[in-house]
Parts: structure tokens; sequence; C-alpha cells
């Protein structure tokens, strides 16, 4: 099976893709409303993701791309509503391998299971454009007729980033802004001033539950420490290559559903 569905609570699934490598998969969230479901992120696009997104109520599924790096934003050209910020617009429409971060340390080892895909090939791969449909900025509203999530927009990984804040429930899909895990500030979009004071603005926001752009869930503890080991210049992800050969030894089962989190829990 080319993608696996958790089931989070009645509203809430997430499905991750079964043939990447357990660091670099993304979550992918589908979230059920009365008018229509969102899917929240992609995945990398190896095999089509709406058959999968299975919607019982036959509801309109509509597309939000947190950010417009590969691992997000893979299917999202299979969406007919495709909805992200605009910094990244021009991205999505033209997905260069370089801009949506896919050239470079990446194809250093294999992130895709040959088992799974062997007919993919990291010199051949590439996104396909997915221009967005509805541009999502700071105050926007995404209401699915029985629950509205607000737009954050939440720079610093990219410039183009944001959450998806349920105020009711106090639940947060972050995206890469935040997730369990060293976090990513060294891409050449990434900018450490604006991911400081993003993480800052997520401290105070009174989040109880995260649904991040990778890794598991967490709460309100984790999120803290993960801000202050951040700030203290310890959850930084930093040299992707030093990274590779520094985890050289725990690099082996990278196809298992374990999740990756280098981070002490
Ligand atoms: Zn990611």
């Amino acid at each position: 099976m080319p993608y696996k569905r958790f089931t989070i609570n009645d509203r809430i699934t997430l499905v991750q893709e079964t043939g990447v490598a357990n660091f670099m998969r993304c979550n992918i969230w589908h979230v059920k409303g009365r008018d229509f479901d969102l899917v929240i992120d992609t995945g990398m696009g190896l095999d089509p993701l709406k058959q999968w997104i299975v919607s019982d109520r036959n509801k309109p599924i509509k597309a939000v791309v947190t950010h417009c790096h590969f691992d997000h934003s893979g299917c999202l050209h299979e969406f007919d509503t495709r909805m992200g910020h605009h910094a990244e617009a021009d991205i999505l429409a033209n997905p260069v391998n370089e801009q949506v971060v896919y050239d470079g340390p990446w194809t250093r080892i294999a992130i895709v299971d040959p088992k799974q895909h062997p007919d993919y090939s990291h010199h051949t791969y590439k996104i396909k454009a997915a221009p967005l449909t509805d541009h999502l900025d700071e105050g926007d509203v995404v209401d699915l007729g029985d629950r509205a999530y607000q737009v954050l927009h939440l720079p610093g990984h990219s410039p183009g980033s944001i959450g998806l804040w349920d105020i009711k429930d106090k639940t947060l899909f972050s995206g890469d802004a935040l997730y369990d895990g060293e976090l990513l500030d060294s891409l050449y979009h990434s900018n450490i001033a604006d991911y400081l004071q993003t993480l800052e603005r997520i401290e105070s926001l009174g989040v109880d539950v995260f649904h991040a752009g990778h890794f598991p869930s967490f709460g309100v503890e984790r999120m803290q420490y993960l801000i202050n080991s951040y700030r203290e210049g310890n959850n930084s992800l930093g040299d992707i290559l030093e990274w590779f050969d520094s985890n050289k030894d725990q690099l082996t089962n990278i196809f298992s559903d374990q999740n990756w989190s280098k981070i002490p829990q």
C-alpha cells in the first residue's frame, strides 16, 4: 500500500506515504468538514493520493499546502482547489527542483524505497505544477461549515509557511514551522530571524495539540522543550550532509514505520 491511514479522532485522519524515508515522510492531514473536507499537505507525489483520502460522506476535498517543499506539495496538482501562501505561489506554479528544495543533499541517500518505487530515480523526479487557486494569508479563515481554521503566516523555515489554527480545539496544524524534530533553518529561503519570531508567536497562542508536518503530534510541554532547545542552539538541523554523516548508524532502517526524531523525548 502506498499510503497508510491513522485515525486521530472523528474529524482528523493522518495519512502517510509508506515508501518514503521516515525522517522525510510528511504528515498528510485529512480533516472532515460539514461543507467540504480538507487535505493539509500532499506528500512527495510518488503515488496518486486523492483516492486514499476517503471522504465517506462524499464531500468535496480542498487542499491546503503549508509550504512549497517537495515532501509536502507532490500531489497538490490532483486537487481542484489548491490553497497556499502567495509568497510561494510562483514556485508551486513552476516547481523547479532547487526551489522545492529537492536538489542537493536529499539525493545523497535513498529517501525512496526502491522496493516500492522501482521506477523512481532522483535524476528524473520532478513535481507537477500545481498553481494555487486560492491565496491564503494571515487573518484568512478556512471555514468548513462546522469548524473554522484561522490561517497563520509562520515564516522562517520558508517564506510562505502557514499554519491552520483551530482556536476551539486549541489544535494547530503547524507544517514545518514546528515539529518534534530538529528544525531546518538553513535552506536557501529560510530566515532564522523570522523563525525565532514565528516560534515566539506559536508559544503565545495557547496550543494544546500540535499536528505537525512531520513526526508524531505533541503537546505544550514538548513545544516548550523544542522551542527552548532551538533558542539555545540545540535543535536545528544545520548542514544536511553533516547530519547524514553524523547519523550514519541510525540511517539504516529508514523505511520502517518508526518515527524519526533525534531529539530526546
Ligand atoms: Zn517537510
